[in-house]
């Protein structure tokens, strides 16, 4: 069954160019191709929310990594929720609520074994690419599973403003940490994670060395960090960890756009004698806790114990702007674009 409203044509983004170093807005191209209408299994979804995430400048280059690059000249994909305006599929009926991953796009014709339904009702659809998605779980996952957070531990999150880091600090809180300490780029940032956030302690690595700042805010030292940085952040938590410390390594957005080859933590052998250990995450290992997830943090949501952020970029013919923006700082919370009708 199709909606009369759906056009025959909508905009989608390509990838026009690789760049080298800081992607421009021409390395994007916004194009106008055909709507498909769904074949057997497949649904019709109108897009209301793209999501932007930082792990998109990894594919824009052409390297073999645990997401395959986006290729030149042909749709980029990523998170979405929109709604169904055809279906051809069991059980998913136009009206439905989707969360998906074919983003980039007003218009996306997908398998719906790759759809997943939400609910409109318990909170705004936005919210199923942030706290209640992607980033929340690897919040969630990343600090209770990776680092194995036990209460009392004091814990230091940087890139704390953003979508995962505002939800690491805040969980840690909940869940009984003695001291939370985050880092942003902004006094804004700061302010906001000291106060609607409750953190203790904060500051903005850009107004001197991490590691002095770091010492400052957390003179104990520190137990877990969860790093969404990398670099100069991740020597100087090296530093503060206490003896068998735990750090997990989230994301290295201070290095994504780098033309040479970092550095590494210049200390990275004192992990021997502190018996620290730093361990990799990818979010989709940890499908297994979504159901625990979804319930605590959903419950957090409802009873205001939670306070989440969104920095919402209005029409999809900004949806590139708003990914290089999300790399230069230009949010708090989770970076969204929200598509008209
Ligand atoms: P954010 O909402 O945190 O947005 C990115 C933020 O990074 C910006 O707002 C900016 O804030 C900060 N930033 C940019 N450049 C630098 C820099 N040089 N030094 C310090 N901070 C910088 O994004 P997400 O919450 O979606 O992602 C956070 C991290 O988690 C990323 O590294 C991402 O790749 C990673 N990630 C990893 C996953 C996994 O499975 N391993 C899953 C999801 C995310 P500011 O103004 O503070 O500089």
């Amino acid at each position: 069954m199709a909606d009369q409203a759906v056009p025959t044509a909508a905009r989608e983004w390509h990838l026009a160019a690789r760049p080298q170093g800081w992607p421009t807005p021409a390395d994007f191209a916004l194009v106008e191709a055909p709507v498909r209408q769904p074949g057997p299994g497949e649904i019709l979804v109108r897009n209301e929310y793209l999501s932007v995430d930082p792990y998109m400048r990894g594919r824009m280059n052409d390297v073999k990594s645990y997401v395959p690059p986006f290729q030149l000249g042909r749709v980029m994909d990523g998170g979405a929720v929109g709604r169904v305006v055809a279906s051809e599929a069991e059980g998913i009926e136009p009206g439905d609520a989707v969360l998906h991953g074919a983003g980039w796009r007003e218009y996306a014709t997908v398998d719906a074994k790759h759809a997943v339904k939400v609910d409109a009702q318990a909170a705004p659809l936005s919210y199923y690419l942030g706290v209640l998605g992607m980033p929340g779980l690897t919040a969630y996952a990343g600090l209770l599973d990776v680092a194995d957070f036990k209460p009392g531990d004091s814990v230091f999150v940087s890139g704390a403003a953003g979508a995962v880091g505002s939800l690491v600090g805040q969980i840690a809180k909940l869940k009984g940490a003695s001291r939370v300490v985050g880092s942003a780029g902004s006094a804004e940032k700061v302010a906001r994670l000291t106060g609607e956030y409750g953190f203790d302690a904060a500051f903005n690595y850009k107004d001197g060395p991490v590691r002095e700042q770091l010492e400052k805010a957390a003179p104990e030292g520190i137990d877990v960090y969860f790093d969404n940085v990398g670099g100069e952040h991740l020597e100087a938590a090296i530093s503060s960890l206490k003896v068998h410390g735990r750090a997990t390594l989230c994301g290295a957005i201070a290095q994504y756009n780098d033309t040479s080859a970092p550095t590494g933590p210049r200390n990275l052998a004192l992990a021997i004698g502190k018996r620290l250990r730093l361990q990799g995450m990818l979010v989709g290992d940890h499908a297994a806790l979504q159901p625990q997830f979804t319930a605590e943090v959903a419950g957090w949501l409802r009873d205001g114990s939670l306070t989440y952020d969104e920095t919402v970029v209005d029409g999809v013919e900004n949806a590139a702007e708003a990914f290089i923006g999300l790399l230069r700082g230009g949010n708090t919370g989770k970076m969204v674009v929200r598509l008209g009708g």
